[in-house]
């Protein structure tokens, strides 16, 4: 257990003379609601501070130096692996009201914001211009981007459009002596030097705490066609989903849902739900013309023998609904089981079928009901137990259970987390991916960033 010191008399003294009074506390009361994020568990913080400014949080990194403060950087608290709770104590530095969008440069293509702005807000700041930034999690209007960029985060267009890394150009930042970095180009292209900004990207704030970003943006498509398939069996849906991606035409989405999330989808919000034992959800997008091609490559893959059903959304309103029915999954899953086990696990796509056999088959063996689904078009598979991990009885077994499809996930070429990050979540798990040379090596650049362990510390590491 992490023994949690009270912050020193003098570090307090020096970040109350530092920051106005608004913008720092630590009331307990005030710092509850900064102990828990979307993992549901919760760690509250001794003192919270509110950085409005690059300069402000390089003041307050360098006061946690000085005084070995832990610092736990938050953005929206949306994410699901404990990653923004700050488990060994220390202060949590909140983003959110670095909620600046500095530049917007339609004619080089990128936007310039604080980590605090929404991804919606991005979004919303450069449509009028033709333009919008790829990363689309689900989550969009309520995450920062400091979190988005924090946890690599992506959504659905990533197959077509890639994530967070590959639409950013560079970052400013504080590390974790206090010092202050900027990396990355304005450019598309650039080589000079180690590329930080890669790094920095899905380091989950244990390397320095990201203020500002340059995001690189893509022009909106002309159009787009959205289907849907039901499959009468598991295989059916997946195999449409290697053959999709098996040929040339990328489409910007192809979402699946097992059998299991259709039947709870079917009682939750959606009665008149086809029954099946697999969906796909696909779209593609570009010029009207090239659609009009394109959409006969992916009906040729989608529409095998054990495709029940496939239709192509006729208007907007049906490209709604198509959506609806994917996005009322994670309403359901929460009421049905609010503390249940979430992994974002990835595997080559020719081995999503293999995964989701093994899935289901080992959710039988220790009978532990379980429902899947995610951006199959990448891989990546959202695996949900539905077991309260803290159970006495059931906990442990579905952490066996956990065990073997993680093993599995390695063993079929895979990565344990796609888009969620590792946190405190899969931290256990790690080491299954990354062997001991790699993980010394990961260890000593996490030491020149942050020499002291101040930066999140407890998370991403075994
Ligand atoms: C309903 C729902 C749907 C979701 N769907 C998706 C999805 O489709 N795709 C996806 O990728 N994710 C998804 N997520 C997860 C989550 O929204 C993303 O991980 C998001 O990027 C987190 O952003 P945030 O601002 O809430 O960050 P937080 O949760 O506050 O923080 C996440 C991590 O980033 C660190 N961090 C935050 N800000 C900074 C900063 N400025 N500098 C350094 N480190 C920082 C924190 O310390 C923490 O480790 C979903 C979550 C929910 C609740």
């Amino acid at each position: 257990m992490t023994i949690i010191n009270p912050l020193p008399a003098a570090f307090i003294n020096e970040i109350s003379r530092s920051l106005p009074e608004n913008q720092w506390t630590t009331d307990p009361t005030e710092c509850l609601p900064y102990g828990y994020d979307n993992s549901r568990k919760l760690a509250p913080p001794q003192a919270v501070a509110h950085a409005l400014s690059h300069e402000e949080v390089q003041l307050i990194v360098k006061l946690c130096c000085k005084f070995n403060v832990p610092i736990t950087a938050r953005g929206r608290a949306t994410g699901t692996t404990g990653g923004a709770i700050p488990i060994e104590g220390g202060i949590v530095l909140s983003c959110e009201r670095m909620d600046k969008i500095i530049e917007v440069d339609p004619q080089n293509r990128f936007i310039r914001a604080q980590a605090g702005v929404l991804n919606s807000e991005i979004q919303a700041a450069v449509r009028e211009y033709g333009y919008f930034w790829p990363p689309d999690p689900t989550s969009a209007a309520y995450c920062s981007i400091g979190g988005n960029l924090a946890c690599n985060a992506a959504g659905p267009s990533a197959i077509k459009y890639g994530t967070t890394r590959e639409n950013t150009l560079g970052l400013k930042a504080v590390i974790g002596t206090g010092e202050s970095i900027e990396c990355g180009v304005l450019t598309t292209k650039g080589v000079v030097g180690y590329d930080f900004t890669r790094l920095l990207i899905g380091s989950e704030g244990t390397l320095g705490i990201i203020t500002e970003a340059t995001l690189k943006l893509t022009p909106i498509p002309q159009s787009k066609m959205t289907f849907c398939g039901f499959y009468r069996s598991l295989n059916g849906a997946t195999q449409a989903v290697v053959d999709i991606m098996s040929q040339p035409v990328v489409p910007r989405s192809c979402e699946f849902l097992d059998g299991h999330a259709l039947d709870m989808i079917r009682n939750h919000s959606h009665p008149g739900l086809i029954k099946a034992q697999g969906m796909i959800l696909v779209e593609i997008d570009g010029t009207p013309a090239q659609l009009e091609q394109d959409k006969h490559a992916i009906e040729n893959s989608a529409r095998n023998s054990d495709c029940l059903d496939w239709r192509q959304a006729a208007n907007p309103d049906e490209v709604k609904a198509l959506w609806h029915i994917r996005k009322s999954l994670s309403p359901a899953l929460r009421s049905v089981s609010p503390h249940k086990i979430n992994e974002d696990v990835v595997v080559p796509v020719t081995n999503i079928p293999a995964l989701l056999e093994f899935i289901h088959f080992v959710g039988g063996q220790y009978s532990i009901p379980n429902v899947n689904f995610g951006h199959a078009g990448n891989g990546n598979i959202h695996v949900n137990l539905l077991v309260d991990p803290l159970n006495p009885t059931l906990g442990p077994v579905a952490n066996d259970a956990l065990n073997e499809i993680f093993e599995k996930v390695i063993a079929l070429g895979g990565t344990l987390s796609g888009e969620h990050g590792v946190g405190i979540e899969k931290r256990d798990f790690v080491a299954k991916e990354i062997d001991p040379p790699l993980m010394a090596l990961m260890k000593r650049v996490k030491k020149q960033f942050d020499p002291k362990g101040i930066m999140n510390p407890g998370k991403m590491f075994p």
